[in-house]
């Protein structure tokens, strides 16, 4: 069939769209693009058998038009969509507006970009990063919305949650990663679809199923969370050891180029605390081995009271980023586990992480 994008063509008066679905597509994204309801698509398309389907890259779907189903949706609304990489770069875009640009800090597996963003002009540094593992993108959507409305407040001199942005980002330097995992968020979404380069490889590593809902990998099964250099073999010892969806700490420390983009930009701007969003607990884990800064354990109460999460000094695990940074540098490093449930957690969890990790991301800049 040939390949049509967005052409319109006539079927017994009614107008039907055609869309060609694009990486990082979910049935819930290209209904709420189209401003129609994740239904209408499903009973446009009987093919996609339910709304979480996967929908691969190149397939055509069709996309019903209708007047009264589009004025129900609201142009703004995609609380309850998914967020891959491509709602990263419409973000980007957004962002750019008001004159912040992204920095491509490195490349994934498969070639896919690993964006910074920095905002603010003190001397004092903070990191934040998300999307580490690939079932976790509510993380990556936290940042790039917390990151794109600092943005249009600090521009209109608006406060937030009682802070004046303009004020704190002359004390604050934040560099924001909200995606390390592109491929695996893809993989999550999108399933192991034909003629994906690691079909074969992802298949077998998932027992032969191919549904990919638990995988916290990146595409080659190695856990980006998992393989720093700190306790790294001890680790690795009580951990898978072959490419798996979770845990699998890579054939050697940093073995993976999205760690690697990390280790190095962290190397470089030598940021003086890092706060890593992960899902799911609600808690917030902020030592290692004891080796964390004095200071952490005020630093993590703050956070605490401003998130209404609990801490914990230590999960009694090694080769994290977090536990890497405060080996590395003795200084303070936060594991913080947004949300309620398993992971992935669905859609409407948004709601819970946006509201509790807006004015912890905001005290986080004020530590
Ligand atoms: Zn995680």
């Amino acid at each position: 069939m040939k390949k049509v994008e967005e052409s319109k063509i006539k079927q017994v008066g009614v107008i039907i769209q055609m869309y060609t679905i694009k990486q990082g597509d979910t049935v819930s994204l290209v209904a709420y693009k189209h401003r129609i309801r994740p239904i209408d698509l499903l009973i446009a398309n009987p093919f996609i058998r339910f709304e979480q389907d996967y929908l691969p890259p190149g397939k055509i779907v069709q996309l019903p038009s209708n007047a009264s189903i589009e004025s129900e949706i609201p142009a703004a609304d995609d609380l309850f969509c998914e967020f891959s990489l491509q709602q990263l770069e419409d973000d980007r875009i957004k962002i750019e507006e008001f004159g912040v640009k992204a920095s491509v800090i490195g490349f994934s597996v498969m070639a896919q970009p690993i964006y910074a963003w920095v905002i603010g002009t003190g001397e004092k540094k903070c990191f934040y990063s998300g999307g580490w593992h690939a079932n976790e993108w509510h993380t990556s959507k936290f940042l790039s919305r917390f990151l794109l409305n600092c943005v249009k407040k600090l521009h209109s001199d608006e406060r937030w949650h009682g802070f004046s942005l303009a004020e704190l980002f002359t004390k604050v330097q934040l560099h924001i990663v909200p995606m390390v995992n592109p491929d695996g968020i893809d993989l999550v979404l999108q399933g192991a679809y034909e003629g994906h380069p690691y079909k074969q490889q992802l298949i077998k590593t998932n027992q032969g199923l191919t549904r990919f809902n638990h995988w916290s990998a990146n595409i080659r099964g190695v856990d980006l969370n998992h393989q720093w250099p700190a306790g790294w073999k001890e680790e690795a010892e009580g951990s898978p050891n072959q490419p798996w969806p979770r845990h699998f700490g890579g054939p050697y420390p940093l073995s993976e180029p999205e760690a690697m983009a990390i280790y190095q930009y962290v190397k470089k701007e030598q940021p003086e605390y890092v706060l890593a969003f992960h899902s799911q607990g609600q808690v917030i884990y902020w030592g290692y081995r004891g080796l964390e800064s004095k200071a952490s354990a005020e630093m993590v109460k703050k956070l605490c009271q401003a998130s209404s999460y609990s801490a914990i000094q230590t999960a009694d695990s090694d080769a994290g980023f977090k536990d890497w940074f405060i080996k590395e540098t003795r200084k303070s490093g936060f594991t913080i586990e947004v949300g309620t449930g398993t992971n992935p957690l669905p859609p409407q969890s948004f709601t819970e992480i946006w509201t509790n990790n807006v004015s912890l991301a905001l005290t986080g800049l004020s530590l």
